[in-house]
């Protein structure tokens, strides 16, 4: 039993500055006190009703004068987000009436929230499991529609059930083993090994399944970081702006004079797509050229994918040469810009320097190709990943880390069963493949790691 936290916690949910409104919540016994001490209601309220907005004033009660004009919500427990009694107190944006609300709620007993200590409430009351709970925080990160789509689905809870319906097998194989632990004499029927280890194989296939179906989660949280590399003047910046028309950037950067790169995430059919380019500094001064060949090479050893740009117009240098060499080991999509000018560039050598490499042809100034290309893109990733489909699973690297445990261990059950070990050994594994399935929902999951999960959480989440 994890001890629960008795205090009313209190904090500032929207983002900090300037804003249309501001929300200050409150959570736990003594939310509702603490909003009747500072709210004063437009027409008074006899019985307080649940999720319900009462328009009036806050006030502060040693001053006696009005701090704002705001809405106020009641939510009862236990259907609220924490499962504890809440308050929301909805303002006007400006920073000072927030941080005066939640100053007068800590004047009158709250404390200001952690991060994520909202949703970690929700978490240790049972409302959510703790999959659930790291699906919020990629709700809130989700960078493209489509990612959203799938941590809304685990927020559901639809990956838990899945974990729990592999505990459950798990737990009937135990009880198989240890009915004939305990009853060794009894004329109770011995398991058949066969049995078990087909039930064993039957839960480590399920598990396998999930662990592929959570190959794409990095690029789906984080994006893929592309390099768009080539020598001067072939056309990445055009490239990137093309890319950008069509479609709306996610994230923009605000370029810096100091900053010699620029970082723009487009959506691809939904992969958001970190691509990287050196516009925003002068036209001459290349990435190759003005940055140096060895911070190139960094770039390009971080990126996760590289677009080789070239330039139909003109016969291949020995410049292009090089960066054909760096991006050997790279996994790299070519990409022949210009093709609106008569062509000069010797496609068969091209295809013959880029082995294994898929090549596109466009014209980023016309804005030709540009389709094909994100199809390309789209196509080569989901090669590397998997498909992204409804059983696609947004899994942290904790959670895949745990599945990876957990089918380890159950290959060394059937190791053991293999050699005939004692069904103490066996089970054994088998326990160990359960609990750690349960670190995924939390059931089986230490303070620490369950800490350090919400300390990732934004304030007032
Ligand atoms: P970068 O140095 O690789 O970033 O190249 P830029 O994108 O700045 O383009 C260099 C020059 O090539 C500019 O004058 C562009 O207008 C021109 N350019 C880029 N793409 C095309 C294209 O597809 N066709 C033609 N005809 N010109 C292009
Ligand atoms: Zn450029």
């Amino acid at each position: 039993m994890r001890v629960k936290d008795e205090d009313t916690i209190a904090a500032i949910s929207t983002p900090l500055g300037e804003g249309g409104i501001g929300i200050v919540r409150i959570s736990g016994e003594k939310s509702f006190d603490i909003a009747r001490r500072i709210f004063s209601p437009k027409s008074e309220i006899k019985n307080i009703k649940s999720r319900y907005l009462y328009l009036g004033q806050i006030i502060d009660p040693e001053e006696g004068y009005p701090i704002d004009e705001v809405l106020t919500a009641f939510f009862k427990a236990p259907n609220t987000y924490t499962r504890e009694d809440m308050v929301e107190i909805n303002c006007h944006g400006g920073m000072t009436a927030q941080r005066k609300i939640l100053e007068l709620t800590i004047r009158y007993g709250a404390r200001v929230a952690e991060p994520g200590e909202f949703t970690k409430r929700a978490f240790l009351n049972g409302r959510i499991d703790l999959s659930q709970a790291e699906a919020v925080i990629d709700v809130i990160r989700s960078k493209t529609d489509r990612a959203l789509v799938l941590a809304n689905r685990q927020l559901a809870g639809g990956f838990s059930e899945k974990i729990n319906s592999i505990r459950r097998d798990l737990l009937e194989i135990m009880a198989h083993i240890e009915a004939n632990i305990d009853f060794p004499e009894d004329d109770i029927p011995e398991t058949d090994p066969e049995i078990i280890k087909s039930e064993i194989i039957k839960s480590k296939g399920k598990i396998e399944e999930l662990i592929k179906n959570t190959g794409s989660s990095k690029i789906l949280r984080e994006g893929i970081s592309t390099l768009i590399l080539g020598r001067t003047n072939v056309g990445k910046s055009s490239l990137l702006n093309a890319l950008l028309r069509e479609e709306r950037a996610i994230v923009t950067d605000v370029p810096g004079t100091t900053r010699d790169i620029i970082e723009e995430y487009i959506n691809i059919k939904g992969i958001p797509v970190k691509v990287i380019d050196t516009a925003g500094i002068r036209e001459t001064s290349d990435l190759v050229e003005k940055i140096g060949v060895e911070r190139a090479k960094r770039y390009l050893k971080e990126a996760e994918m590289v677009l080789l740009i070239m330039d139909a117009s003109m016969e291949i240098t020995d410049e292009d040469r090089n960066i054909f060499e760096m991006v050997k080991d790279k996994f790299t999509i070519g990409v022949i810009n210009k093709v609106d000018l008569p062509a000069k560039i010797d496609e068969k050598e091209v295809k013959r320097l880029l082995p294994g490499k898929k090549v596109i042809k466009i014209s980023a100034l016309k804005e030709q190709g540009i389709e094909e290309l994100k199809n390309e893109i789209y196509n080569s990733i989901v090669e590397q990943i998997g498909p992204i489909d409804e059983n696609t699973i947004i899994a942290g690297q904790r959670q895949k880390q745990a599945l990876e445990a957990a089918r380890n261990s159950l290959e060394r059950a059937m190791e053991s069963m293999k050699v005939k070990m004692p069904v103490e050994i066996i089970e054994i594994d088998i326990r160990e493949a359960w609990e750690k399935l349960g670190e995924i929902t939390g059931d089986t999951v230490s303070d620490d790691i369950i800490n350090a999960i919400f300390e990732n959480f934004c304030i007032g989440k």
